[in-house]
């Protein structure tokens, strides 16, 4: 248990967390994405922008130190924290004592590339089942080294996520925010905009972070929107197929990047003639097509390929 001095220590300077981290034997991790918020004004404008209530339930990856956990903690009705490294869980757990409504994992957050822990999706599932609350909140500063896998599984997932507030790479929410025909443009923005509308709120310089990361980093709000897209999508790993062909081989054209991802008895010929029942080029580009145009195009090559089989 950590003495109550050291408690009320906390919002955190970096020469705070650098005694703290001396007398527990802790280095930050960089292979964790351990980059610790420590602009205090910053902290306290995220449960805002994730709209928290007193009724909200959130989950937050990364504990890290707590201290966006406390806040998430003051905020809402439940908070489930996760943190990988064993000796920042014991740190923050110690910490997190004094709040009744937090419970803190000690686990990775994801199982694999493709897939959350599902460990932890049951225990919240089972949790919401019981309490008969029907929607969370995501709020996180995430590690950035798995932030796109982290983002895609969760919108992929069966929790019922209705927010995101997220600080992320810089980079990464330019390519979430993107739009057709830019150089940011790819699987990423196609999938995050699949799901919801997504703002950036905020750009963040990495000072506000101890130790300073190398990139500028940004808080992005995602408002899930299921119903847009989603429900016209009859086979959604085909989908993800398509798009996978589309923009790894990005500077083909659509036909040859298409050509190059082989659905048995399709040609080239009835990709041509998809297009142009779509009045599209056959020499356009995969990535100049909107959401509604990647949805047409893969609905159409799914039907053929139904139809030939
Ligand atoms: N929430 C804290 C803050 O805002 O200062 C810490 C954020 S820090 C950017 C990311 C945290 O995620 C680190 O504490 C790191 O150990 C943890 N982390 C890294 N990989 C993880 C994983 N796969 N599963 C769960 N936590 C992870």
């Amino acid at each position: 248990m950590m003495p109550q001095e050291e408690i009320d220590f906390i919002p955190h300077t970096p020469s705070v967390l650098k005694q703290i981290f001396i007398r527990r034997g802790i280095t930050p991790n960089k292979r964790f994405g351990q980059n610790f918020l420590i602009d205090q004004n910053i902290l306290l404008s995220i449960p805002d922008i994730a709209g928290l209530t007193e009724n909200d339930i959130v989950l937050e990856i990364g504990t890290g130190t707590g201290g966006l956990t406390r806040l998430l903690a003051a905020r809402s009705r439940q908070v489930f924290t996760i943190e990988i490294d064993r000796k920042l869980f014991e740190l923050s757990s110690d910490i997190l004592k004094l709040y009744n409504n937090v419970i803190p994992i000690n686990a990775d957050i994801l199982e694999t590339k493709h897939e959350l822990n599902p460990r932890i999706t049951s225990l919240i599932l089972n949790w919401l089942r019981e309490h008969k609350q029907a929607a969370i909140k995501v709020v996180s500063n995430l590690p950035y080294n798995i932030s796109t896998p982290v983002v895609i599984n969760l919108l992929e997932s069966d929790l019922p996520i209705d927010v995101m507030a997220l600080m992320l790479q810089q980079e990464i929410t330019e390519r979430m925010t993107a739009l057709p025909s830019t150089r940011e443009y790819g699987i990423l923005s196609v999938i995050i905009q699949l799901f919801s509308d997504v703002e950036i709120v905020k750009t963040l310089p990495p000072e506000v972070f101890w130790p300073r990361p190398e990139v500028h980093s940004a808080i992005v709000k995602i408002s899930i929107r299921k119903e847009k897209y989603i429900g016209r999508i009859t086979d959604y790993p085909f989908f993800k197929k398509v798009i996978n062909a589309i923009f790894t081989s990005r500077r083909k054209t659509l036909v040859n990047s298409l050509g190059s991802f082989s659905v048995p008895g399709i040609t080239r010929e009835h990709l041509k003639q998809i297009l142009k029942e779509m009045q599209l080029d056959e020499r356009i580009r995969g990535e100049v097509l909107n959401l509604d145009q990647l949805i047409s195009l893969s609905e159409s090559i799914g039907k053929l390929k139904k139809h030939l089989s």
